[in-house]
Order: structure tokens, then sequence, then C-alpha cells
């Protein structure tokens, strides 16, 4: 495919990366997105590069939670009553693939790819100048309640079985590895390989900026379709326009179903929606990024102040927030830190793109084989953006990837 016309669809971290690598092989590339780069989910998120995450959110027993998840609006994994009949398809295959030897198989195959995930961020960034932008702290998972860390143990032993690098901290030395906390923290785990950038949202707009400046077309439209010839899509149908193209990537995020299903594959794909609150001043500042582990979020220290993000709703593209979720972050990030200034807090709800085994799609199409999907990133679309964009850009080129992409791939369902 080198030296064509590919127009990617989305401008989220996925396509805008996926962009950038198809331009350093020499394509020309067009992105269409109806938003700006980043509004969409990668406007919010935790901004962690989470090496660590080979772990499914489908684990063995989650079949027993889902009544919890129908109780309780608030928990940190929960489903909307009122869209349970559309989602039932999706959670039987969550349910599914929560099986011991299927998550076995999961983690190595997400582990192969999260293995690759910094260099690829640090190679993007460098290339639009934001090298600054990439922080190697690791980060800390923390827990304050004995039950919580005892069943993270069969976490650590999987991430042990998949090489993670972590050291468990003893009680006495958690205050001193992170200073910010209340001291109310019995257990927690370092995890060196973990990074975050500084702003994901500017990263998102800084790589874009940097397409453009390379000579790269971003043209603020909603995809409609495609017309097709006998080998696949001849042009992309966006607005009134129709744009000529040799080839397309769709990395639409969430909202790529539609776009898969009319290039010939059908993805299960849902949204796990999730919420973030942002203090531009909150008085506190850890020196890392951490995660709960009671009460699963993440809290990072972001250039614009600091994030609180994370929890799982269920409950598709179309109904509104229920920000109550939002502020249950806040109360547990108030006993996190003691008093924090909230002046100024935004609070903000996203679409992770979400496949039931937590296994993006990242393939070339079977179809049609000028066409490419890049989607289904869920927790870790930040994470593994920049490395999909290089695995896209080595499949358009015919180059070896240099990982088994059979798990990603987009029939396999
Ligand atoms: C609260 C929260 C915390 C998170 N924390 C982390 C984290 O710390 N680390 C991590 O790795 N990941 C994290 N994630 C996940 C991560 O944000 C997502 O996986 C990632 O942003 C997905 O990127 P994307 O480019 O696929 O999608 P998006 O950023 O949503 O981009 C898709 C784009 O496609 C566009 N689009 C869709 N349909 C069309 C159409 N028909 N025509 C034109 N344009 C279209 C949309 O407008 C959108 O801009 C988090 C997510 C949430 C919600």
């Amino acid at each position: 495919m080198s030296k064509r016309h590919v127009v990617v669809i989305g401008a989220g971290i996925v396509g805008i990366s996926t962009a950038l690598y198809l331009q350093k092989d020499g394509n020309q590339v067009t992105v269409v997105d109806r938003v700006d780069p980043g509004e969409g989910t990668s406007k919010g998120n935790a901004s962690v590069i989470a090496a660590e995450s080979c772990i499914p959110v489908a684990t063995p027993g989650i079949v027993w939670d889902v009544p919890k998840m129908l109780m309780d609006p608030l928990g940190p994994l929960a489903i909307r009553w009122s869209y349970l009949p559309k989602l039932a398809p999706w959670l039987l295959r969550f349910v599914a693939s929560s099986g011991a030897a299927k998550v076995e198989q999961t983690s190595i195959a997400l582990r192969a790819a999260l293995v690759q995930a910094l260099p690829a961020h640090k190679e993007l960034a460098a290339l639009a100048g934001q090298a600054l932008m990439i922080k190697e702290t690791g980060w800390l998972g923390i827990f304050e309640k004995d039950e919580k860390f005892a069943s993270y143990q069969s976490d650590l032993e999987l991430q042990k079985r998949r090489g993670v690098d972590f050291k468990v901290l003893k009680q006495e030395e958690i205050r001193q590895f992170e200073p910010s906390l209340q001291p109310i923290y019995k257990h927690a785990v370092y995890y060196p390989e973990n990074a975050y950038v500084t702003d994901n949202f500017a990263l998102v707009q800084r790589l874009a900026a940097q397409f453009t400046a390379n000579g790269g077309r971003i043209v603020k439209s909603e995809v409609q379709g495609f017309e097709l010839g006998p080998d696949g899509p001849t042009h992309v149908r966006a607005g009134g326009d129709k744009i000529a193209c040799d080839a397309v990537v769709v990395a639409a995020g969430a909202w790529s179903k539609k776009l898969a299903k009319m290039l010939g594959h059908n993805v299960p794909l849902e949204t796990e929606r999730g919420y973030h609150v942002t203090l531009p001043n909150p008085g506190k500042m850890p020196r890392m990024p951490l995660y709960s582990g009671d009460h699963s979020f993440a809290i990072t220290p972001l250039e614009i102040g600091l994030r609180f993000a994370g929890t799982v709703e269920l409950g598709g593209l179309d109904l509104p927030p229920n920000y109550a979720r939002a502020e249950k972050l806040m109360i547990h990030g108030r006993r996190m830190f003691g008093e924090l200034n909230e002046d100024g807090r935004s609070d903000w709800m996203g679409h992770r793109p979400s496949i039931p085994d937590s296994v993006p799609v990242i393939s070339q199409g079977v179809r049609f084989r000028n066409t490419y999907f890049a989607f289904g990133h869920g927790h870790i679309g930040l994470t593994l953006g920049p490395v999909t964009g290089r695995i896209i850009a080595d499949l358009a080129a015919g180059r070896d990837p240099g990982l088994d992409l059979r798990p990603f791939r987009v029939d396999r369902f």
C-alpha cells in the first residue's frame, strides 16, 4: 500500500498515531473526524501508559458480580438497567471470555503489545518535539483494605507469569514512597515500567499538529459510509463530499462498529463509559500516578491539575452521563489525600471502545484487503495508541509487525 492515499477515520490517539506512522512511510494521509483531534475518548483518560495492564476486565468469577453491577449504579462496575436488553449479547460474550484459560491467553496477547507501548510513545513524542511529555515515573497501586489486596494476589501472579516487573512495598514504606497520601494504606505495589503523559489531550493535539505540518490533511466531517468497488472502498462519504482513497483505516473508537460492518466485519464492540474529575489547583500532588486497588480508579498528576479517572458503566453511547459517579470518585479522593481545593473542578464522561475479551482489533480486513481496523482498545487505548499505529503501518507496508497478531484479528469473532 506504500505511497498511496489512505483515509483514517478517527482523530483520537489511535487514529492520529496511525496517520503519523503511515505518513512516515511516505503515504499521503487524510484523517476524517466529526470533532477536532483528541476531542473523543482520548480527551479525558487517566493519561497512564500502563505496560502492566495485561489482565482483561472479565476475569474468573465475574459472572457472580453481574447482580451487584445491576444493583449499585455507583459501584466501580455498573450496568444501566435501561440498556440491559441491548447489552445482553455483549455481556454474554464478556462473561464467556472470563474463564481462566482464556484470561491466560488474553494476557499473553496483551502483554506482547504492551511491552512495545512505551518505545512507540517515545518515538512519536520525539517526532513531534514532545519528548518531555512522557514521564517515566512508574505507578503505585494502593490498598486500604486487606481483603482487596488479598483478592489482588491472583492479578499479581498473572502479571508475574507475563514478566511484569513490580515490587510489593511494606506498609511503612508507602508514605516515604508517596508522601502526599493519608496514612491509611496498608498495602502497595510499585510498577516501575509504567509511565504517564503530562497531558493526554494536548499530546493528541500536538501529534495532530505535527501530522498537518508534515503535509497531512484533517477533514472535520462525519463519515456516513463508503463507495465500494469490487476490491474495496474507492471513496469515503463524509458530509456532502466523497473522498477518493486507495485504502481506509477505521479508528473511530467506540463508534467503529457500524463502519466496520459496512466494510464486511461484524465486531462485538460496546462501550465501557468512564468518568473523571480534574482539579486544577488541588493543593496536593502525588509524585507519580496512583491506582486505587480498593475502588478501581487512577489518580494522575497532570500538567493541568490532579485527575481522578476510571470506573466502568455499561450504558451504551446515547444515555446521558450520571455525574454522581464522578462525585463518587471525589469522595474516595478526599479520603486519599485529605482536604483538596476543588475550585475550578471539571467533571467528564467518555466512551471506552470495548471488546468482550479486552483485546483490541488491530488488523487488515479480510473482506477487503485495502481496509484496516484499529479500535476496541478499552482501558488501554492511550497506552497502545502509538504501537497500534506502528502495527497498522507495518501491515500496510507488508512488513512483519514483530508480534503474533492472530488474537487481534477483525474476523476472530
Ligand atoms: C475515564 C477513563 C480513563 C482512562 N484511562 C486510561 C489510561 O490511563 N490509559 C490508557 O491507556 N487508556 C485509558 N483510557 C482508555 C482510552 O482513553 C481509550 O481507549 C482511547 O482514548 C481510545 O482512543 P481512540 O482513538 O480509539 O478513540 P477516540 O479518542 O474516541 O477517537 C475516536 C474518534 O472517532 C471519531 N468518530 C467516530 N465515528 C466517526 C464518524 N462516523 N465520522 C467521523 N469521525 C468519527 C470520534 O469523533 C472520535 O474523535 C481511559 C478511558 C476512560 C474513559
